[in-house]
């Protein structure tokens, strides 16, 4: 396995739609190997998650994990997963607000108001198909993550550029009512 190099905003590649995975490329073994390649990638930097045009491959996979840590009790932990050509069935009306972070954007926060509810179909890795019906922080990730997909980074997302906010100044001032905030 070989750890993949992060594309930060500003590479083109982030703003491109990325191309669906056939059936045929998603079982070889060179594939395969990538998506264990983006799973230790995303695990290395500490990430919840991880989209393939950010390690420079415009192609609709991401993968997802959220491990129980207690810096961020709000965050459920979320078992490994690899979402294949993701497509929502349902985005709720009803929102959320919460800070986001994300590996291509370095050191910086911006709350994004998001579907607080989500319905999204996709492939696993092994091409079975997976429905997943998700609320709250969970339904966020699979927004962020899926958005970097259609080439769009949570700044674009935000409302309201006032809350952006760089690393070290949103651990002084915004992290004792608020959760500290990890990157997808
Ligand atoms: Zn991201």
């Amino acid at each position: 396995m070989a750890l993949l190099k992060i594309a930060k905003m500003g590479n083109p590649i982030l703003r491109k739609i990325a191309e669906p995975v056939s059936p045929k490329e998603l079982e070889t073994l060179e594939f395969q190997t990538f998506i264990d390649n983006m799973v230790e990638t995303m695990r290395d930097s500490d990430g919840l998650g991880l989209a393939a045009p950010q390690v420079h491959v415009s192609k609709q996979v991401v993968v997802i994990e959220s491990m129980e840590n207690e810096r961020y009790p709000d965050a459920p932990p979320i078992p490994l997963l690899v979402l294949v050509n993701p497509v929502f069935k349902y985005m709720s009306r009803e929102t959320r607000t919460g800070w986001e972070g994300c590996l291509s954007v370095d050191d910086l926060r911006g709350k994004v108001t998001r579907s607080r509810a989500v319905k999204l179909e996709a492939l696993d890795r092994n091409g079975e198909t997976l429905v997943l019906e998700w609320e709250d922080f969970p339904a966020v990730v699979l927004q962020h993550e899926t958005d970097h997909l259609r080439g769009h980074l949570f700044v674009d997302r935000m409302k309201d550029l006032s809350t952006l906010t760089h690393l070290d100044e949103f651990q002084k001032f915004w992290t004792r009512g608020e959760k500290d905030v990890r990157e997808a």
